[in-house]
């Protein structure tokens, strides 16, 4: 069975015209998929009973599967995605007054071994496809109209208004999967966001973040997380291959054609680490020719990581070196902690769960 997910509408036109369709039946079927969020050819009640027919025999619309679905206190909804041979993803809805940003996966696993990372620790497992990618937003979608406590924004027609790839993995290393599925999000026919309101977060491949400008300028995120290359090789160990002078002009050329755009730096705060005042100061420095704003994100712990996360009053004082050289700092709000909806740590949770089923057994 081919996935339907995993082609655009120049993709879909070919594949039904290898069958005898004609093309105008690939929007036709764009829109029952995306904005309609069928998944069952026999609801497509205005396309002929032939196709439908057709379509069975061939095709389908398949998504990972829900292993977990939590939501949060605070609103966050949380899943964790089953997408064969036990293996775990994980996608996150932040509703917000403003907008609804879904943190969706590129890789299970992930292979660049950012020390602080609970996916990192897992290792890396596979890329993911376009449809395992893009499916993850039908889903979510899916399952937040069913949620019955919800409202649309007053402004919006949906509730997905912007997509940010933060979740487990690295995009870049999983480039033409990537790509293919933020041009999906990006095409009228399915998803229709603005370039804007979709973002890749890297933590630094330099060639791909190039190629990505020429391909598809999505908004940029770079896990930065150290002022100097020193550290940064150290907990962040891509910065060996891509030091941060190099980055720091990819990041100029990235945003170069497009004035009004910035760059996001994230910045976990790690105690003892990577959150002196002087670092600050050292990152103001680092940063002084490109457009851009700070996230400095609390660290989120997971068993065994050997980091303690910055207190309150430090991530101030850090944000205010920042804010004081005139830069944009926000610190990202910690969400849906009572369901550990935070990097790779649901997956995590549940793999470590697994093991110590399997020990047991074992014994
Ligand atoms: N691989 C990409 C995108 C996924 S990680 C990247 O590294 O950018 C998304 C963000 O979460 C990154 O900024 C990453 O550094 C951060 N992150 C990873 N582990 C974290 C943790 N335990 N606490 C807080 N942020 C974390
Ligand atoms: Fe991979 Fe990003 Fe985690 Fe680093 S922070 S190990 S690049 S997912």
């Amino acid at each position: 069975m081919d996935n339907l997910l995993d082609f655009n509408l120049r993709e879909l036109t070919e594949y039904l015209e290898k069958f005898g369709h004609k093309p105008y039946r690939a929007k036709q079927l764009l829109k029952w998929i995306y904005q309609s969020g069928e998944h069952d050819f026999s609801q497509m009640t205005d396309l002929a009973k032939s196709f439908r027919q057709s379509l069975q025999t061939t095709s389908e619309i398949a998504t990972p599967s829900i292993q977990l679905d939590h939501l949060s206190t605070d609103g966050t909804r949380k899943w964790l995605l089953d997408v064969g041979a036990k293996n775990g993803i994980e996608a996150v809805f932040i509703p917000e007054t403003d907008r609804g940003t879904l943190c969706i996966s590129s890789q299970v696993g992930c292979a660049l071994e950012c020390t602080f990372c609970s996916t990192g620790r897992q290792g890396f497992n596979r890329n993911l496809t376009s449809g395992e990618i893009v499916g993850q937003l039908w889903l979510a979608n899916k399952m937040l109209r069913e949620q019955a406590n919800y409202r649309l924004l007053a402004h919006e027609d949906r509730i997905i208004t912007n997509v940010v790839m933060m979740g487990m993995g690295e995009p870049l290393t999983n480039y033409n999967h990537v790509v293919h599925a933020l041009e999906m999000m990006l095409d009228d026919h399915v998803y229709g966001l603005s370039r804007r309101r979709v973002t890749l977060s890297t933590s630094g491949l330099i060639p791909a973040i190039d190629k990505l400008r020429d391909d598809c300028p999505v908004s940029l995120a770079i896990s930065l997380h150290a002022p100097d290359d020193k550290l940064r090789d150290e907990i962040v160990p891509i910065n060996k291959k891509y030091p941060l002078q190099d980055l720091m002009a990819a990041c100029i050329r990235y945003i170069e054609k497009a004035p009004r755009d910035f760059v996001t730096f994230e910045y976990v705060m790690l105690e003892g680490v990577n959150d002196s005042v002087d670092q600050a100061k050292a990152l103001v420095k680092l940063v002084k020719n490109v457009p851009c704003k700070f996230n400095l994100i609390p660290f989120n712990p997971f068993p065994n990581s050997g980091y303690l996360c910055s207190s309150r009053s430090v991530i101030n004082a850090f944000k205010q070196v920042l804010m004081d050289a005139g830069l944009v700092a926000t610190v990202r709000k910690t969400r849906g902690d009572d369901i550990d909806a935070a990097c790779g740590q649901l997956a995590g949770q549940v793999q470590d769960k697994t093991k110590r089923t399997m020990r047991l057994k074992a014994v």
